[in-house]
């Protein structure tokens, strides 16, 4: 590591603000997303700073799928990653991955958050979320909407449309289910920040991690995500790997989002140049 924490949290608010002054730029509508994480999470909170436009309708839509995940309601999980850029890898970071993997992955939600999560995240911009109906109406009803969409549709479906018992269909497609997609999203914030190479910026500990793109449906470019947050591809490399943006991208043949992001092959080619390790040159 070259940089330290102050100049870490320079950085990393260096990037936040680029993502603020994207914000306050896009017009509306406050649909969101992270884009990431499909069907869910990482098509949901932070999306507007991504994209600008989203219909209503593909809002609704992710706004059920991401019930369907339970990761938290949009608006926690929307702070949770705001913060976790702005002060990657401090103590101020939810799952700070130099705490080590267990802690990362899981351990982050055993225990009491970090005083200075709670005081940084209270100083965060979530403005557009409280003014977005939506996600203040799935706060008040979380509860309630995860035990419907998470957890009754699933175990229901198939015990009433193909017979299945009400056993396998609670334990596999609602229980086993929930338990893989959690540890494969949780690879994002564990994994994908300890293993893999740098080629964007070798400066912060983020990766390249393949194996994560995979389980995580294209969030495994972690190097390049935390270099280039606002990129709603999370990748140069386009649907390699990457069903999300193959998604995102079919939203956009068909209206239902645009003005998507992106960062221009110059300046992700001068950036690989000036702070990269380098492995892009292998294989
Ligand atoms: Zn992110
Ligand atoms: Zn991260």
């Amino acid at each position: 590591m070259t940089m330290g924490h102050d100049d870490k949290n320079q950085y990393s608010g260096k990037l936040y603000n680029y993502y603020c002054v994207l914000f306050r730029n896009s017009k509306t509508l406050r649909a969101y997303s992270d884009v990431h994480l499909l069907f869910c999470y990482h098509m949901m909170p932070d999306l507007n700073l991504m994209i600008s436009h989203f219909h209503a309708y593909l809002w609704v839509i992710l706004f059920l799928c991401l019930c369907l995940r339970e990761q938290n309601d949009v608006y926690e999980w929307a702070r949770d990653h705001r913060v976790h850029h702005k002060y990657s890898e401090t103590d101020a970071d939810p799952h700070n991955a130099t705490r080590g993997f267990f802690f990362a992955h899981i351990g982050w939600l055993l225990v009491r958050k970090h005083p200075d999560v709670i005081e940084k995240g209270k100083k965060l911009e979530l403005a557009d979320l409280r003014a977005d109906k939506v996600v203040m109406f799935q706060r008040r009803h979380y509860k309630l909407s995860v035990l419907i969409l998470c957890f009754l549709v699933p175990t229901l479906v198939p015990w009433y449309f193909w017979g299945e018992s009400l056993a396998v269909a609670y334990f596999v497609p609602g229980l086993l289910r929930y338990a893989v997609v959690l540890n494969a999203t949780w690879l994002v914030n564990s994994a994908a920040h300890i293993w893999g190479n740098r080629p964007y910026d070798k400066t912060i500990n983020p990766r390249e991690n393949p194996m994560v793109a995979f389980s995580a449906i294209g969030e495994g470019f972690h190097n390049y995500h935390h270099t280039f947050p606002f990129d709603y591809a999370t990748s140069e490399f386009g649907w390699k790997f990457n069903i999300t943006t193959a998604f995102i991208d079919l939203m956009c043949f068909l209206g239902l989002a645009k003005d998507c992001k992106k960062v221009s092959k110059e300046l992700i080619m001068a950036r690989i140049q000036r702070t990269g390790d380098g492995s892009d040159k292998s294989g």
